[in-house]
């Protein structure tokens, strides 16, 4: 499947992009698949009126290949996830658990994949060995690459020793740990432990800390540490998870879904759940989603809509005052457009025009009882088979594009 090659010029009129001090209406440029600065008497022009246009959402932490495995039930809180992986073994046996992890592994991290790109998520941090398969050019997603990582400071028979892998990571690369997920003493020692093993460093990135307390917050931040929070993972398997707001001031909290083992269905279901329990307000959430987990990933060019950077994006309705939130509050079938690289990916069928632009052929989908189209270079039958919620539609012909199309316009 060839995914087309981004090198034109497009210029969306009409849309606002946030921007320090707040949003500004002007024509976002695109060029060769990143933001633009200079009109340019060649780029095509796409009509976007009222629509807002935000960066892609970057899930920092996320394991791609699982995500079709049914999670473990269970009725009490683990005190740690040493807990839930000792259960989990057992889990392994069930027909279900077996079933989903035979379907091969390459298929799996697509459909991990696209289920972020279904919500907006056009960049993930996968906490686990690289694979081949990440390297396709038409993989879903961009993924961090050249990390470091290890596995948890108390479960090392999975993934690399922690502190070779510390010590052979470059400073200016991501090193990757999940730590102090529990509410435990175990989890509550695990920060100064790491510390005393000297890998609390400026790219240490943690995952979880719910068993942090205020002074190891306050250590990891003036270690200038990251740390990615996943509370939907935390209250499935914990009951409780950490305070964000120390962490959001200091500019040192990304978000991350975890997989759907124990975490939320997608960022937006994870963004949807902070507001409703009112962790953070949108704007930290959304800075947690975009510019800081990028920062702490160290992703240059992503997580925000300056020339020069990569134009992944997520194109909303303009509704008003509640808009500027963005993607936070927002379903995934909400999503007016998800954009990789400069091309249109998935988009409301009205929006047909724009991937004619683009010079990208479309097939039509559903997504949550709404008719999207989709780039056909992400319409592997196999994959999304594997997605709850989104079926392509059959033949995927010009003329189920148009029926998709006047059906959608019938619907508004
Ligand atoms: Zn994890």
């Amino acid at each position: 499947m060839d995914r087309a090659r981004p090198g034109i010029a497009i210029d969306l009129h009409g849309v606002a992009t946030p921007m320090p001090g707040g949003f500004r209406r002007a024509p976002l440029r695109i060029r060769a698949g990143r933001i633009g600065a200079a009109a340019s008497p060649r780029a095509r022009r796409m009509r976007l009126d009222d629509h807002l246009v935000f960066p892609g959402l970057v899930n920092a932490h996320d394991h791609l290949h699982v995500n079709a495995v049914p999670p473990l039930a269970h009725a009490q809180p683990f005190r740690n996830s040493y807990e839930w992986m000792e259960a989990f073994k057992a889990h392994f046996a069930a027909p279900a658990v077996s079933a989903a992890l035979a379907v091969p592994k390459h298929v799996r991290l697509r459909h991990g994949a696209l289920k972020n790109l279904l919500a907006g998520t056009t960049c993930v941090a996968h906490h686990d060995p690289w694979h081949p398969a990440l390297d396709a050019p038409d993989f879903p997603v961009a993924v961090v690459r050249e990390y470091g990582w290890a596995y948890a400071p108390g479960w090392p028979e999975y993934g690399p020793d922690m502190r070779r892998s510390f010590a052979a990571t470059p400073a200016g690369r991501p090193w990757m740990i999940h730590l102090a997920e529990g509410t435990d003493p175990a989890a509550q020692a695990e920060l100064a432990a790491l510390d005393a093993s000297g890998c609390l460093g400026r790219n240490s990135v943690l995952v979880h800390c719910v068993g942090l307390s205020a002074e190891d917050v306050e250590r990891a931040i003036e270690r200038g540490a990251g740390v990615v929070w996943c509370p939907s993972s935390n209250l499935a398997l914990l009951g409780r998870t950490l305070d964000p707001r120390r962490l959001s001031a200091a500019g040192r909290l990304a978000l991350g879904t975890d997989s759907r083992l124990t975490g939320a269905r997608d960022m937006l279901e994870e963004m949807r759940g902070v507001l409703a329990r009112g962790e953070l307000p949108a704007a930290g959430l959304l800075e947690a989603a975009t510019i800081a987990g990028a920062r702490i990933l160290r992703l240059a060019g992503r997580g925000r809509l300056a020339p020069g950077d990569v134009a992944d994006l997520v194109l909303v309705r303009d509704t008003g005052p509640g808009a500027t939130d963005g993607p936070a509050g927002l379903q995934r079938n909400e999503l007016r457009a998800v954009v990789r690289d400069g091309l249109p990916c998935l988009a409301d069928p009205d929006l047909a025009e724009w991937f004619a632009l683009a010079d990208v052929e479309t097939v039509p989908a559903m997504l949550d009882g709404r008719p999207k189209l989709l780039a056909r270079w992400l319409a592997d039958a196999a994959v999304a088979a594997l997605e709850p919620g989104f079926t392509l539609a059959s033949g995927s012909g010009a003329q189920q594009r148009d029926a998709a199309v006047a059906a959608a316009a019938g619907s508004r």
